[in-house]
């Protein structure tokens, strides 16, 4: 796909905008054309194959049993890193990506940031938020007096092609290993980087720019505390929008402070 119009569509998806309602502009002030009646088409000679959502839920269950099966035996960092790489279930393994890309920063830290999905740099380094949207990340997180605090980790852990967003099915099958990279650990807060961050960890639908700033309770599915969740406004949106990163350095402050308010 053409460079620009891939930019132009994760810059509208960061706005929110997530649905295409057609391939073409429709006149809606065109009249109306006034047809016949047409007969009522006759039944397909072979059978409509049923609806492929229908034919890939089991699928996306059994890999969801099989990565909650991996995650629970997983006692530390390390071994939590080796059952995701040796995993097979998430679709995106298959579709280009180098390597799994787990995670880094302090495994006591504090805060966990959570991103949508690795990128191309993160692909070839094998390390999350290492591109240019990492380097903004580290630099605002720094001037926040955060450096060192963090753990930083992806919605999914394989790059979706193209850089897509990852999908519902993919961060579902990802999703026991997150909940065990935040039992293993327990961070104070959960920082979500972007809509699809956000959206995915909190099931939401509302968009990013409705979501940031505010504190949710990010629910374990299998069981566990609430931890406070703050949607923030994604680094790679901030460098097509530098403007955004007033809102997003008033998250970061917000986040210090329950910190501050926290500390053991
Ligand atoms: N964007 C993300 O959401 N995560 C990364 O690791 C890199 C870019």
């Amino acid at each position: 796909m053409d460079r620009a119009l891939i930019s132009s569509l994760a810059f509208w998806a960061d706005m929110g905008v997530e649905t295409a309602y057609a391939d073409a502009p429709v006149d809606r002030l065109k009249p109306v054309e006034r047809r016949a009646p047409q007969a009522a088409p006759t039944r397909p000679a072979v059978a409509t194959p049923s609806a492929p959502t229908a034919r890939a839920e089991p699928d996306i269950a059994s890999a969801v049993a099989a990565a909650e099966a991996l995650a629970a035996q997983a006692q530390d960092l390390n071994s939590l890193a080796a059952a995701i790489a040796a995993f097979d279930g998430c679709p995106l393994k298959r579709q280009g990506a180098r390597q799994a890309v787990f995670a880094r920063g302090n495994p006591t830290a504090p805060v966990m940031v959570i991103g949508e999905a690795p990128g191309a740099e993160e692909d070839r380094q094998g390390e999350p938020f290492v591109g240019r949207a990492g380097q903004l990340l580290d630099k605002m997180l720094a001037a926040a007096g955060l450096e060192g605090q963090v753990f930083i980790t992806n919605t999914v852990y394989w790059r979706p092609p193209d850089n897509r967003t990852p999908t519902h099915a993919e961060q579902a099958v990802c999703a026991p290993f997150v909940e065990r990279a935040i039992a293993l650990v327990r961070p104070r807060v959960l920082l979500l980087a972007g809509g699809a961050s956000a959206k995915g960890m909190l099931r939401r639908g509302e968009g990013i720019l409705t979501l940031r700033g505010n504190w949710f309770d990010w629910t374990p599915v299998r069981g566990g505390d609430a931890i406070p969740a703050m949607p923030t406004l994604h680094p790679a949106f901030l460098l097509r929008q530098p403007l955004g990163k007033k809102k997003a350095w008033q998250d970061l402050m917000t986040l210090s402070a329950r910190l501050e308010g926290t500390k053991a």
